[in-house]
């Protein structure tokens, strides 16, 4: 039975129905128990991210939750009835905004999930660059013992700490570098207002030209994109380390790549890179004294959670005849 015979009594008497489209997480009871009080069916329909599978799933839906796989105009045109799409994440590219403006079709987002997370993840990043974690890690596995002079550690207490973006995750990740002794932060950021004492606004040159280590936190965006070029890297200090939970293409990776190699940049802690999944000719899966991760900041049982529930009610708040809380395409 399709959706759209399940629902052919719109607005009469029916259970509304919530597709969810290729979350890939466990279970959906988190759904299930938020929007059980309106009545909803929550649906799972796996898409692997085609377009026309999309279409054919979202048929009659009311709400649908989605992470990357696209809502089309098509797909919005199978749903007369649908009241809200929500992003589980942030990045709303994937969904056509517009379409559903004009619809008068919400779409929401979860801006504020796994800042924790992140923060944290950056900051282990840090560490395994500068205290050569996983370097240090295989050559004991591979019998090596003492062997710690071969690997230059620089202390980071005493130097110079800079963040590109001082949003949730960027100030939040401050917070936490509170007792690794960096002498002063400074931190660039279009919007930022109200800055702690202890950090100082700059423009991107000067970050550039003087911290130790540059954490990037910044959204990508025209502007944003390949902020961190060949040449703002060449003006880097010999031996910055360079930090990205970010969004690949901040970077000329390839320009990264290099400067690794000649050791001009000291070290890299990188989650997320300019192609995802990685490519395996990438120029950052061969440089030295770089950690990586797999887009994984945001993860953990708790972030999970945390996005679930933070998505569901944003299709129960829509359903209580109220608006999302973090609603993307705002036609009034
Ligand atoms: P946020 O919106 O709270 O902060 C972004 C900050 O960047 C804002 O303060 C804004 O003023 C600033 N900014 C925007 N454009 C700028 C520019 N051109 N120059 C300088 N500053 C600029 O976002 P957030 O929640 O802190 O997230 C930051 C980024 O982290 C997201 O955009 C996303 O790309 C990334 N992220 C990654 C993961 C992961 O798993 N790796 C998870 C969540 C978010």
């Amino acid at each position: 039975m399709s959706l759209s015979d399940n629902n052919k009594n719109n607005n009469g008497g029916r259970s509304p129905v919530a597709v969810v489209i290729d979350a890939g997480y466990d279970q959906h009871t988190i759904e299930e128990d938020i929007l059980r009080p309106f009545g909803f069916q929550v649906i799972e329909r796996a898409c692997h991210g085609a377009a026309q599978a999309v279409v054919k799933a979202v048929e009659g839906a009311d709400a649908v939750l989605v992470r990357e796989s696209p809502i089309t105009a098509e797909a919005f045109a199978a749903m007369p009835n649908c009241r809200v799409i929500v992003r589980y994440g942030v990045g709303v590219d994937n969904i056509d905004r517009d379409e559903a403006a004009r619809r008068q079709i919400y779409v929401a987002n979860v801006p504020d999930y796994g800042v924790e997370e992140v923060s944290m993840h950056t900051l282990a990043l840090l560490m395994g660059v500068v205290r050569r974690v996983a370097s240090r890690d295989k050559a004991v596995r591979e019998g090596a013992w003492n062997v710690s002079r071969a690997e230059p550690m620089q202390p980071i207490a005493g130097r110079t700490l800079g963040i590109i973006g001082y949003g949730r995750i960027g100030a939040a990740f401050h917070r936490k570098c509170a007792m690794l002794g960096f002498a002063e932060t400074l931190v660039h950021d279009s919007h930022a207002q109200d800055l702690p004492f202890e950090a100082r606004a700059v423009g991107l040159d000067e970050l550039i030209e003087r911290a130790n280590v540059i954490s990037l936190h910044v959204p990508l965006r025209p502007s944003t994109g390949g902020m961190i070029s060949r040449e703002r890297i060449a003006r880097m200090r010999p031996g910055t380390v360079i930090l990205n939970t970010s969004r690949g293409g901040l970077i000329d990776e390839a320009a990264l790549a290099d400067a690794l190699h000649t050791g001009h940049i000291g070290g890299a802690g990188i989650d997320v890179f300019a192609k995802e999944p990685v490519q395996r000719d990438n120029p950052l899966l061969a440089t030295p004294n770089t950690v990586l991760s797999d887009h994984t900041a945001w993860y953990s049982e708790a972030s999970v959670t945390e996005l679930q529930t933070k998505a569901a009610q944003e299709i129960a708040r829509v359903f209580a005849g109220g608006e999302p809380a973090s609603w993307v395409n705002r036609w009034a």
